[in-house]
């Protein structure tokens, strides 16, 4: 086995075990949390050897990066794009994958209702929330998400599943726990104003330094890259005979 596999393999375990007794410390179930690995940054080889170590649930924040190994990976991969989404782009990206969570303006998920209905596709979308109102961002802040909620949920093509944030970066882990119950609460607001039955039960939140506190604050989704791939060289694999 590699070198790079075997690491992977401890890291993988690592944070499985960490997943696990965050779940356990808050009262929640393991399978209630969802490991989505994230591999924008990673080589193609050790995407492979984790698709081999069973990690089937991948993210990349590029559609074309996506798309490029989606071509190179099992059919079997679960493919999350979690970084913004240009709507020329959409067409080609959209069938590729279970889950967006990066449904920042209305102008995009009307796009994305409209080719639902065309290609008979329904990945699970989520919508990004600016909790901090932070200029540099991405997503909806609460109050335009307020504002916007009616004529999102005209949009009946799509399978809008809940939300997703990006706690601030470079913080204490409490102004991130904050982040997370902020996304919580507005989750928690608007679902009062789906139509009866509906629910938005996915909570797409915590990166590697901060998915602990997500967990206990109703994760339901983690995106972790980093920790996974920690104490890789990104020339291994390329020189794994050299000395
Ligand atoms: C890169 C990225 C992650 C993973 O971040 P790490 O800190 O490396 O775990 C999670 N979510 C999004 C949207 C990202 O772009």
């Amino acid at each position: 086995m590699a070198d790079f596999s075997k690491r992977l393999e401890e890291n993988l375990r690592s944070i499985e075990s960490r997943i696990a007794q965050a779940c356990q410390r808050s009262g929640r179930q393991r399978a209630d949390v969802t490991l989505v690995a994230v591999t924008k940054y990673a080589r193609l080889e050790w995407v492979q050897a984790l698709v081999e170590l069973g990690q089937l649930e991948l993210g990349e924040n590029r559609p074309q990066q996506l798309w490029e190994r989606a071509e190179s990976l099992p059919g079997s991969v679960n493919w999350h794009l979690i970084g913004h989404l240009q709507s020329n782009k959409a067409r080609r990206l959209f069938p590729l994958v279970k889950w967006i969570h990066s449904i920042d303006s209305l102008k995009l998920l009307s796009n994305l209702d409209r080719l639902s209905k065309e290609l008979k596709v329904h990945p699970s979308l989520l919508v990004e929330v600016n909790v901090t109102g932070e200029a540099s961002k991405d997503g909806f802040t609460p109050d335009e998400l307020r504002r916007d909620w009616d004529a999102i949920l005209t949009c009946q093509n799509v399978k809008l599943s809940g939300m997703m944030t990006m706690a601030p970066a470079n913080e204490n882990p409490e102004a991130a726990r904050s982040a997370f119950r902020d996304l919580r609460s507005i989750r928690d607001e608007l679902q009062t104003r789906l139509p009866s039955g509906g629910a938005l039960n996915q909570l797409s939140m915590g990166m590697t330094g901060d998915f602990e506190i997500a967990i206990e604050e109703g994760a339901t989704l983690v995106r972790i890259g980093s920790a996974l791939f920690e104490g890789l060289q990104a020339d291994d694999g390329l020189n794994a005979n050299s000395p």
